[in-house]
């Protein structure tokens, strides 16, 4: 099963703005801030204000207001980052598998270059 969400977990702490982020979008129900070590020219994070721990929870979990508001959210996103002419990828990581570092769902918009194939 999935574990439970731990409210002290890094992202929850920049939705309370205990920790500093480069906020770059925020709405009712999501927030948008740069990657503090991004792996592309573009590297943002996108989550939900929601309390789910990953894509597995919230797919689970939300109402459908929040699913859709979530990914109007990272589409708005990524369109005033001037990425939706040369395109870019959204990505998430679940689990231990996934590599998931941080217990809050979120997804990574990469961009600002021609990225090339999946996991190389
Ligand atoms: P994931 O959980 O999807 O594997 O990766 C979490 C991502 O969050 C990583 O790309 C990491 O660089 C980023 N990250 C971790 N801690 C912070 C932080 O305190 N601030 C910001 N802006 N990004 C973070």
């Amino acid at each position: 099963g999935l574990p439970p969400y731990d409210p002290g977990n890094v992202f929850a702490r920049i939705l309370r703005s205990e920790i500093p982020a480069k906020r770059i979008y925020e709405d009712e129900h999501a927030l948008a801030f740069h990657d503090i070590a991004p792996k592309a020219p573009v590297h943002v994070l996108v989550i939900p204000k929601g309390e789910y721990v990953s894509v597995a929870d919230f797919s689970a979990q939300a109402g459908a207001e929040a699913v859709a508001g979530f990914w109007r959210a990272v589409g708005e996103v990524a369109r005033q980052l001037g990425l939706e002419g040369p395109g870019y990828r959204v990505l998430t990581n679940m689990g231990p598998d996934g590599g998931q570092e941080v217990p809050h769902f979120h997804v990574h918009i990469f961009g600002g270059r021609a990225l090339g194939p999946m996991l190389s």
